[in-house]
């Protein structure tokens, strides 16, 4: 098969990015923990005629003629969806993870209601009701936090609840390597009147796979991106459950109103296609052992940076997901280990830890994730490697400082980078991330590049 054989031909210049970047991801480690590699019948859906189409409204409720087969595609999706979270209803439609967030406040919260989720510098998502989102800014929002343990603060959150009276309670995060205690939220959200909606973006795949447990019982909504660990194309799914029916009969109308026509226009029915080869694809066998291997390998990843003297937020992780905690070596000193690590073919990106003594952009955490090298086929052999090369390249940079100055800050970072480029022990193990990245190739019927 030729790599975008019709890009080539007429737009060069775009070619050459996109054969870089399939380069890229073939040749390097890909530690980011909301990306995967989809199949390569998810890139052929996302790639589809399926683009060319409007069809605003449900299934057998379009505003537009022609969609007697986009009906089957989405209700394909929805079905499967339903039937893989148990689930009795779904909307596939939201254009991603943040746009059907937004859904779920404009459902079911008027401006200036109080909302409560997980704290941004704590793990959360910055549409629970971060100041720099408009979920900050429209709403009242309560944050709730984790202990010094790095654990949910269960207590806080019932307290919060009790005095707050929020109407909506978020459960889920970004930057969280424990299981959530779903069971408790529900009984803090039947308590307090809340609705209780539980963002599961990282951990869909996990979800339904079996290995972390399920909110669906506890919560009235469910939220989720379908591009982490489901291992779909770019979007997301908004799901009401029996519980959520039972608190508000009319849940799944006011969710789908809030979709279409509240927030968007047509559907991406590429998109929605792709979602519906992911679910199928999650409700095999060979899903639930890939499910199983992420968690294996996030152990034992977690367990050869204990082991080097690197410090975990929590001490481990239960998920995909590792937040390693740079503080014993100074503060902001994420960008010089996700620079470090870029330089030796590991991709990670910087991130906030409880408490974090720096900002959000010069954070003193690292987050790492096993889902998509997972998908390669990296066990724990590999992980124990990826370890050792990891806490290499932390020893490299974890003397360099950043400076309060605006300006000296630049100045140093320059320096820095000019640094990495001559660091010979970098060189050697960029050289070992390639050759182990040649052992699990990627997207091998896309060709040479
Ligand atoms: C990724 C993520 C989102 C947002 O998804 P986008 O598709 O990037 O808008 C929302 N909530 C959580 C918990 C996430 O991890």
């Amino acid at each position: 098969m030729d790599f975008l054989p019709n890009i080539a031909r007429t737009d060069k210049t775009l070619f050459d990015a996109m054969k870089s970047e399939l380069k890229r991801q073939r040749s390097y480690i890909e530690m980011i923990p909301s990306e995967n590699f989809t199949s390569l019948a998810v890139l052929e859906a996302n790639g589809s005629v399926l683009t060319n189409k409007y069809s605003e409204g449900y299934p057998g409720k379009r505003y537009y003629g022609g969609n007697q087969f986009i009906d089957v595609v989405e209700d394909l999706a929805r079905e499967r969806a339903k039937k893989l979270f148990g689930v009795p209803n779904v909307n596939v439609q939201p254009y991603s993870g943040s746009p059907a967030n937004f859904a779920v406040y404009s459902a079911l919260c008027k401006p200036g209601d109080v909302i409560m989720g997980q704290n941004l510098q704590d793990g959360g998502h910055l549409t629970h009701g971060f100041t720099a989102s408009m979920t900050g800014q429209f709403f009242k929002s309560v944050p709730y936090h984790v202990k010094p343990d790095g654990y949910l603060d269960i207590d806080e959150v019932r307290r919060l609840a009790v005095a707050n009276k929020p109407k909506l309670i978020w459960v889920g995060s970004t930057a969280y390597t424990r299981e959530f205690p779903f069971e408790e939220f529900g009984e803090i959200a039947d308590e307090t009147g809340a609705y209780l909606a539980a963002d599961t973006s990282h951990i869909s795949g996990l979800i339904v796979a079996g290995v972390h447990k399920s909110p669906v019982e506890y919560v009235h909504i469910v939220t989720t991106t379908t591009h982490k660990t489901l291992r779909g194309p770019r979007g997301a799914m908004i799901m009401v459950t029996d519980k959520g029916l039972k608190k508000d009969p009319e849940l799944a109308d006011k969710i789908d109103k809030a979709v279409f026509p509240g927030l968007q226009g047509g559907p991406h029915d590429n998109a929605v296609a792709g979602i519906a080869i992911a679910l199928d694809e999650a409700s095999k066998p060979a899903f639930k052992e890939y499910a199983k291997q992420i968690v294996k390998n996030a152990k034992a990843l977690a367990e050869g940076l204990s082991k080097r003297g690197l410090k975990l937020v929590t001490g481990g992780t239960e998920n995909h997901m590792i937040l390693i905690d740079l503080t014993p070596f100074g503060k902001g000193k994420g960008i010089f280990v996700q620079e470090g690590l870029d330089a030796a073919g590991i991709v990670v990106n910087k991130n906030t830890i409880p408490q974090d003594p720096s900002s959000p952009f010069y954070p003193s955490g690292i987050r790492l994730g096993t889902p998509a090298m997972t998908t390669r086929g990296l066990k724990e052999p590999e992980m124990e490697q990826i370890a050792g090369f990891i806490s290499e390249v932390v020893e490299q940079v974890k003397g360099y400082d950043l400076p309060e100055d605006k300006e000296q800050r630049s100045e140093a970072l320059k320096k820095f980078r000019k640094d990495l480029a001559a660091n010979k022990a970098i060189a050697s193990i960029r050289e070992r991330t390639l050759a182990l990245c040649s052992r699990f190739p990627l997207y091998p019927e896309l060709g040479n590049t």
